[in-house]
């Protein structure tokens, strides 16, 4: 077997639009279980204050990224708003599988979809709802981290984002926090058995 190509562990996959609250349910989910390793992701958007590359993302240029998806080293990746591309590196992957560890991830809707695809019996994809679109668009101003532009940008993906819900394992509603983070515990309890 190639160090390229180790056998396939297992991939936990949480998605929803922007503000929703996937990064906050993955790092505690990251605190409490050993046995998960972060898929790092790539991607052209500067980083924020307090992000580290190669941490929170692998921050990369445009061409960089584009010479990365012609040498195909990406598993999925997106124009996820205009101009503006994350996308899976199989580096993250394989690496998190050869040390023994189930990759979690922190994506939007369509590349959870092709992550699926890609390993339908081995992943479990679970969809982080907000309790309504208001309450979603309220935590994402409060969150700080956008300008106008970037909000509105969020904003306006994020309703054929949540049209997506129905298509993934779970729908896990995040409306009391430490009632979802709970029912993610159970959910990646019972997923990584
Ligand atoms: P995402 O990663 O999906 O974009 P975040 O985890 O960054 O979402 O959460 C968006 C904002 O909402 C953050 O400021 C976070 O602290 C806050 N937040 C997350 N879950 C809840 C919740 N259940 N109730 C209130 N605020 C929340
Ligand atoms: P943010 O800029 O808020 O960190 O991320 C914007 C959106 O891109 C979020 O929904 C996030 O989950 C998603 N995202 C992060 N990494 C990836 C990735 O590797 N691929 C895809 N398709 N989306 C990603």
């Amino acid at each position: 077997m190639s160090p390229e190509a180790p056998p396939h562990g297992k991939l936990l996959i949480f998605t929803a639009p922007s503000g929703a609250g996937k990064t906050t349910i993955v790092r505690h989910l990251l605190d409490r279980f050993p046995q998960l390793a972060f898929s790092v992701s790539a991607t052209t958007r500067p980083p924020r204050v307090g992000e580290v590359d190669g941490r929170d993302y692998h921050f990369l240029t445009p061409a960089e990224f584009a010479r990365r998806v012609a040498a195909g080293e990406f598993v999925e990746y997106e124009e996820v708003y205009p101009g503006r591309f994350y996308g899976t590196l199989h580096s993250e992957v394989h690496r998190s599988w050869a040390a023994d560890k189930c990759v979690v991830f922190d994506i939007e809707v369509k590349g959870a979809t092709t992550i699926k695809r890609h390993y339908p019996q081995d992943s479990l994809a679970v969809f982080v709802a907000p309790p309504d679109e208001e309450t979603l668009f309220q935590r994402l101003r409060d969150r700080s981290t956008e300008d106008a532009d970037s909000l509105r940008v969020r904003i306006a993906r994020a309703g054929e984002e949540l049209a997506y819900r129905e298509r993934f394992d779970r729908i896990l509603v995040n409306d009391d926090l430490p009632r979802a983070l709970r029912e993610a515990e159970g959910l990646a309890d019972s997923f990584l058995r």
